[in-house]
């Protein structure tokens, strides 16, 4: 089942797709015909949900599934616009590409022994075909990052590697964009990831029973068609379960958090010479079985 978020005559709204990702059942309807409230947004649908009504909409989604609304007449949005709090990332979580970095401060430039974690501000996160905007005489080293999506699906703490899956509610896509001269300017991560439009999440979140776990996908980025990132999250170094555990021991995971796993090598500045983002270039994003997220640069 996939959950998506969407504008339509001016509304914002979210619902499910149908087997084909043709056409849209608003979550209104089906939530009505369950004799439940519908929750505001995306998020706060998956902060009041519990398996069994998931189970119920998967459902009625099978009377539903080919009416509903043509995905064509809907703006795809980010499948949670305003996350609760920052994106929880991690840093340099495939081999090759915490090989490739080599001018971003960080510690080492070596194979990390315990997860780096780090967040960035999505106020909001940008969806599916939106523009991020280049602020001029700021930056010129915009970059992109592919990477699996995790968002959590209940609260929880030090939770145990053997139940994460218990606590994901499922899968999108990110694009984790990222300033390289900021980084390097301020020493840290932070800022160089959080300028305005730099989250990309979409196009739908794929319900964690989908998705096998352990999770791997092909995982992969292209720029203007061009195939820069191409790997599988079974070569994460630290899998989701490490992450989830690691993460939570001490630190509450809220229901609709989100967790960027990390990109695979391939990032712009990973090349001689690097190459970085450009007004109009067109970036793909894709992890299997999920989709393809689309985001276009353009210099402000
Ligand atoms: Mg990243």
């Amino acid at each position: 089942m996939k959950f998506i978020s969407y504008e339509i005559n001016g509304s914002e709204e979210y619902g499910v797709l149908n087997e084909n990702n043709t056409k849209i059942t608003p979550m209104g309807i089906l939530l009505n015909d369950l004799d439940k409230k519908l929750p505001l947004n995306l998020l706060e649908f998956i902060q009041s949900y519990s398996d069994s009504l998931n189970h119920a909409i998967l459902d009625k989604m099978k009377s539903f599934g080919d009416m509903g609304i043509s995905l064509e007449d809907v703006k795809i949005t980010s499948p949670i616009k305003y996350p609760r709090r920052n994106v929880f990332c991690l840093g340099k979580n495939y081999a090759d590409h915490a090989k490739e970095v080599k001018s971003i401060p960080s510690g080492s430039a070596e194979i990390p022994d315990q997860p780096i974690y780090f967040s960035k501000i999505a106020d909001p996160a940008i969806g599916h075909m939106d523009k991020f905007f280049i602020p001029k005489d700021y930056t010129d080293k915009i970059d992109y990052e592919v990477e699996l999506a995790v968002i959590i699906g209940k609260d929880g703490k030090d939770i145990l590697p053997e139940n994460v899956e218990e606590y994901i509610f499922g899968y999108t896509i990110g694009n984790d964009i990222s300033a390289r001269d900021i980084q390097t300017k301020h020493v840290q991560w932070f800022k160089g990831k959080s300028l305005d439009g730099f989250t990309s999440l979409g196009p739908y979140v794929v319900d964690k029973s989908e998705i096998k776990f352990p999770v791997e996908l092909d995982i992969s980025c292209k720029v203007n068609g061009e195939l820069r990132q191409s790997s599988n999250t079974k070569n994460l170094i630290f899998d989701i379960a490490t992450i989830i555990s690691d993460l939570s021991r001490g630190l509450t995971l809220r229901a609709g958090d989100i967790i960027l796993t990390g990109t695979p090598a391939g990032v712009g500045m990973g090349f001689e010479p690097a190459k970085f983002l450009k007004s109009g270039d067109k970036v793909e994003c894709h992890v299997e079985n999920i989709g393809s997220l689309v985001n276009f640069a353009k210099i402000e």
